[in-house]
């Protein structure tokens, strides 16, 4: 009973391993012209750890190591372009993956609002202030403001995902949720490739 469908269709080493909130920010949304700035990362413990990094300084292997490992299960929103993102920079592709964007699509089917600060705001009561998402993230040094925007993209990440997976169980979508998450390194690949306008699946 305490273990949700979307559980069991994980592999057994997941169902009750860690589980890492992830975001990144970035000089914009060309994967290709604007470089990597930013992950932040959160155990769901209340803390967000925020890494900056330097032009052209991408070597992070312990964190590479994380994003990689299959016993940890990476939660993101909108996960398909930070997976973009992480593996042209720090050249990691990472899994397994949960995107609440995905999760909120196959669930929340009576309205068309996925953003993030919808998410919360309906799902957890939670008001979140999205003015400092298209700022300079290249700065040297993060401001006050920037760092509490960049902590707060990854806080709620874990309660969203519970409240999300509770309404994808009682609509019976776990396993389609799932099988969308196990296709994202792939749908990635095509992007990468050269497809990231493209859909194959539409007429
Ligand atoms: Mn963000």
């Amino acid at each position: 009973m305490s273990i949700k469908r979307y559980e069991q269709d994980l592999p057994a080493e997941l169902r009750l391993g860690p589980v890492v909130a992830v975001d990144t920010e970035t000089m914009g949304l060309n994967l290709r012209r604007d470089r990597l700035c930013v992950v932040q990362l959160s155990d769901g413990d209340g803390v967000a750890h925020v890494v900056r990094f330097a032009p052209g300084q991408y070597q992070a292997p312990n964190l590479a190591r994380m994003l990689a490992d299959r016993q940890v299960l990476k939660l993101f929103h909108f996960a398909r372009f930070d997976l973009g993102v992480l593996q042209t920079y720090l050249g990691v592709g990472v899994g397994p993956v949960y995107c609440t964007k995905i999760a909120s699509k196959l669930a929340r089917t009576y309205t068309d609002r996925h953003g993030l600060k919808d998410l919360c705001q309906e799902l957890l009561g939670v008001d979140l202030s999205k003015e400092m998402q298209s700022s300079d993230w290249g700065v040297e040094q993060l401001s006050e403001r920037q760092l509490s925007y960049a902590a707060s993209d990854v806080l709620h990440l874990h309660r969203l995902r519970a409240k999300l997976d509770a309404m994808l169980e009682r609509e019976g979508r776990a396993a389609l949720a799932a099988a969308c998450f196990a296709f994202l390194p792939e749908r990635v690949a095509l992007d990468l490739a050269g497809w990231s306008d493209i859909d194959p699946f539409a007429h």
